[in-house]
């Protein structure tokens, strides 16, 4: 049976001696982390290539080494743990260079910007386990914290992680392996196109809204933001500023995450193959527009998305966005536009609302719709995108 991954997130309650030594361990990995990024640049001025596998092979000299006393105890996953993040934060570097970009050499962390660490093979109980019938967790080295779990658990542990949150609150990360559920087929496709003014517009033609909350609760995020600059540094009525802003920002943060998943199960209920654009050769997130994507969370979206439609056997792809509002997604034809132009006219007559035209390009690239189809669906969009009768909702299949 095919499996997923699923990951539950349970706030822990250590004692204020394990907080202590959480923060101290975080503090090491994040010590060990800017060490093997100076290693890697080193490595690179004098032209020795540094990879993720020759450091691995020297953790085991550093947790032997009697001047760095401090790594003997921590476990050796957790330090295999940091040198995976750093390759993550070198492939996303180079993946930002390759679309063209001039993205930033991946920087050291400051205190504060290193708060999760990950234990790998926690389902085999090393490093860490799920103990007291789910009211404790085992932490190699910390002991046993407790965690509560507001929500049943399914299916295998896989690993396990803890993070800390600008509030300073302990999370458990608790990786687990979930049978698939599919969905029954309903087929109909479909195509995504991010928006700026509203957060999606699918290919059928139904935008999706922003979350209206956001809007109230950014005014607010904007209000304690000016309480904590006009407070003194390090004086303790900045330090209270900055844990309300800290909740703000949190609650911002929450309520875009609950639309994400909102509007992800409702897509993925009602659409066997999704479309979607391929962020990673999207010029779009830099330069001006970059606030807007950022604020509409496009990649968590998507994310999610992408693991809901995993669980319930669905199909997402990826497609170049390269385009797609300028081409007339009824006969091919280039119409170019200003970002200004909402609406899309097409000299052979087809008219539609600018982002939807882009969707239709996206699902047609993503499922090869091309003359045939195109001319079958003709230039009438289909409104009605319930009805599985309607030419575009079926054609393409
Ligand atoms: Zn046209």
């Amino acid at each position: 049976m095919a499996v997923v991954l699923r990951v539950y997130k349970f706030r822990l309650y250590p004692t204020h001696a394990q907080e202590a030594a959480l923060g101290t361990l975080l503090g090491r990995l994040r010590f060990f982390y800017n060490a093997a990024l100076q290693e890697r640049r080193d490595g690179y001025r004098q032209g020795v290539k540094v990879t993720r596998a020759t450091q691995e092979k020297a953790i085991t000299v550093v947790k032997h080494d009697p001047d760095c006393p401090d790594y003997a105890g921590i476990h050796t996953h957790l330090l295999q743990d940091v040198l995976k993040r750093l390759d993550l934060a070198f492939d996303a570097f180079f993946r930002r260079i390759k679309a063209g970009g001039t993205p930033g050499y991946p920087r050291f962390k400051r205190r504060g910007r290193y708060e999760t660490f990950t234990l790998k093979d926690a389902g085999k109980g090393n490093g860490a386990a799920v103990v007291s019938g789910g009211a404790r967790v085992r932490l190699h080295g910390i002991g046993n914290v407790k965690i509560k779990q507001h929500r049943e658990m399914e299916g295998v542990l896989k690993t396990l992680g803890v993070t800390r949150d600008g509030d300073g609150h302990w999370y458990a990360l608790i990786t687990r392996e979930v049978p698939a559920k599919p969905l029954p087929a309903t087929g109909v496709s479909v195509g995504i196109d991010v928006g700026l003014t509203t957060f999606a517009a699918l290919s059928d033609g139904e935008l999706v809204a922003n979350p209206r909350p956001l809007k109230t609760v950014r005014i607010a995020v904007e209000r304690a933001q000016r309480k904590v600059s006009r407070r003194k540094r390090g004086s303790k009525r900045r330090g209270k500023a900055r844990r309300l802003l800290a909740g703000r920002h949190a609650h911002v943060r929450n309520t875009r995450k609950d639309f994400h998943h909102k509007t992800a199960r409702a897509i993925v209920q009602k659409y066997d193959r999704i479309a979607v654009e391929d962020l990673n050769v999207n010029g779009l997130a830099r330069g001006m527009l970059a606030q807007s994507v950022h604020d509409a969370g496009w990649s968590q979206f998507v994310a999610i998305l992408t693991s809901k439609a995993e669980e319930a056997g669905r199909e997402v792809k990826r497609v170049d966005p390269n385009g797609t509002s300028q081409e007339c997604s009824a006969c091919g034809e280039r119409v170019p536009k200003a970002l200004g132009v909402r609406v899309h006219r097409c000299p052979c007559g087809y008219t539609e609302d600018r982002d939807v035209n882009a969707a239709r390009n996206i699902h047609d690239r993503a499922f090869a719709v091309t003359g045939l189809g195109r001319s079958l669906r003709g230039g009438a969009p289909a409104r009605d995108s319930g009805d599985p009768r309607s030419p575009y909702l079926t054609v393409g299949r």
